[in-house]
């Protein structure tokens, strides 16, 4: 489990959380969904500390590690949260200079200290899992977009994360390339891994969530079950969020 509580953060004068709690079970996918502006991406960066809230804290209860953001996390608290999750980003983010395999094999040899050849032997088997074995020696410029956002799935496993980050993964992709990516999702939910999912996508959230959250103005709404919330939203915001996208 995963407990986060009380998650706030402002820019400038501008309050984007205000008190975010959200327990997150082990190998379950919670979808966050909520109008433009509600905090969304804010809320998925504070959670690997991209941005730095105010207030609040995350625990992880396995291989226990507890950040209090009030009390100014230490370095050393801020990169060991930043190893527990792997974050993929809308825009891919990939090093435009290094293969699909080197943009994989990066961290490991970097962070973890890993030997370059077993960081290649593992990259491999994680381009292989997203279906891009045979594009390992080709450069960003030469992947579609949802092969670099499948490269970027990949790079963001290869630290082997307690927990994944996604943020709108597939909202700058051509529509034709959306599916793969979701599909490559999909599996990822399959095979057990802890997932926090920021996306517009409502049919992913009705076939893989576990727990849909809504937010609306920097705060939760309304969480539940996907067919629940979406057959019977309970608050007034999650219904006229919804009837906006249906
Ligand atoms: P969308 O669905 O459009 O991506 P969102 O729900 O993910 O929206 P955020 O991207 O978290 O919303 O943005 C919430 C608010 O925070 C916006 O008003 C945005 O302008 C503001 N904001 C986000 N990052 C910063 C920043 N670095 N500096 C100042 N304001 C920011």
């Amino acid at each position: 489990m995963i407990k986060i509580k009380n998650i706030q953060k402002t820019f400038g004068n501008n309050t984007i959380l205000r008190g975010i709690d959200l327990d997150i079970v082990k190998g379950q996918v919670v979808v966050i969904l909520g109008p433009s502006g509600s905090g969304k991406t804010t809320f998925l960066r504070c959670l690997n500390a991209l941005e730095l809230p105010e207030a609040g804290t995350i625990e992880f209860e396995n291989n226990p590690l507890n950040i209090d953001f009030t009390k100014k996390p230490n370095k050393k608290d801020i990169l060991a949260l930043r190893r527990r999750s792997g974050m993929v980003f809308q825009q891919y983010n990939l090093f435009p200079h290094k293969t699909a395999l080197q943009n994989v094999m990066e961290a490991p040899v970097q962070v973890q200290g890993k030997s370059k050849s077993q960081a290649e032997v593992e990259a491999l088997k994680l381009l292989e899992k997203v279906g891009l074995a045979d594009k390992a020696d080709l450069y960003p410029h030469q992947l579609s977009g949802g092969q670099q956002q499948r490269v970027g799935i990949a790079r963001a496993l290869a630290l082997q994360p307690e927990l994944m980050l996604f943020d709108e993964p597939t909202s700058a992709l051509d529509p034709e390339l959306v599916q793969d990516v979701l599909q490559t999702m999909k599996e990822l939910a399959q095979e057990g891994w802890t997932m926090v999912v920021v996306t517009h996508e409502i049919k992913f959230a009705l076939d893989v969530a576990d727990v849909v959250v809504v937010m609306d103005g920097g705060v939760i709404v309304e969480q539940g079950f996907p067919d629940d919330l979406f057959a019977n939203p309970q608050h007034e915001r999650t219904r006229s969020f919804l009837s906006r996208i249906a």
